[in-house]
């Protein structure tokens, strides 16, 4: 799968995306949407993934399907936001395994440090990087350098809302990574914000 910017057209997901801009949705809302929403982002990210022949027996004759094939799967939400987005990714793939990266801002460099970092093994898996909000891209581009470099040779990229900035950033960086996102905003505000955005989503999405 090449890199870039992979937005899902569907009612739903415009419907979905509505409804977390709005400032009136509670978190409550606010949760079951994102699952919502990430469960749709998850079945495109996943769209490439192989299958095999199985032969079975329906209770009328004998035919074969196809079902997964064994290929490890691994979800790496950067923190806090991006834990909203796991649980879809464990319903859908059972044997998912789930590595955190934590990031903040160094302010002397004005780039995204690492404070935290447990990750399954990345070789032979396909990894997914979730963060809702891709803004300035500087946490993507350091977890997508932080995976590659625990050994994820093609990893992906989930997102929500993207900014042209942080596309541009992210493609840059990592030109092989596909950006799955639901929402391409306008720009950025002063604070780094996306605009027209949803706000803070960790905030929106755990109350705080
Ligand atoms: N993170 C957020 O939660 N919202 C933004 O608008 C930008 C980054």
């Amino acid at each position: 799968m090449s890199g870039g910017l992979r937005l899902i057209v569907h009612p739903l997901a415009q419907h979905i995306v509505t409804h977390l801009r709005d400032k009136t949705t509670h978190p409550a809302t606010y949760r079951t949407l994102t699952y919502q929403l990430s469960l749709l982002l998850a079945v495109e990210a996943t769209r490439d993934l192989a299958t095999e022949e199985k032969p079975i027996e329906t209770p009328l004759e004998p035919t074969s399907g196809r079902t997964l094939a064994h290929t490890p799967l691994v979800v790496v939400p950067i923190l806090r936001a991006g834990t909203g987005m796991v649980q879809p990714f464990v319903d859908m793939f059972p044997d998912v395994s789930v590595g955190y990266i934590g990031l903040e801002r160094d302010h002397e460099t004005a780039k995204a440090r690492s404070y935290y970092c447990k990750l399954p093994p990345l070789e032979n898996r396909r990894v997914f990087v979730v963060d809702p909000m891709v803004a300035t891209g500087g946490s993507a581009v350091q977890a997508l350098q932080i995976v590659k470099e625990r050994g994820a040779s093609d990893p992906k990229l989930v997102c929500i809302v993207v900014a042209p900035q942080g596309l541009e950033e992210v493609t840059r960086a990592h030109p092989d990574v596909p950006i799955f996102a639901a929402a391409l905003d306008r720009t950025l505000n002063s604070k780094k914000y996306i605009l027209p955005g949803v706000g803070d989503f960790g905030d929106r999405l755990y109350g705080t």
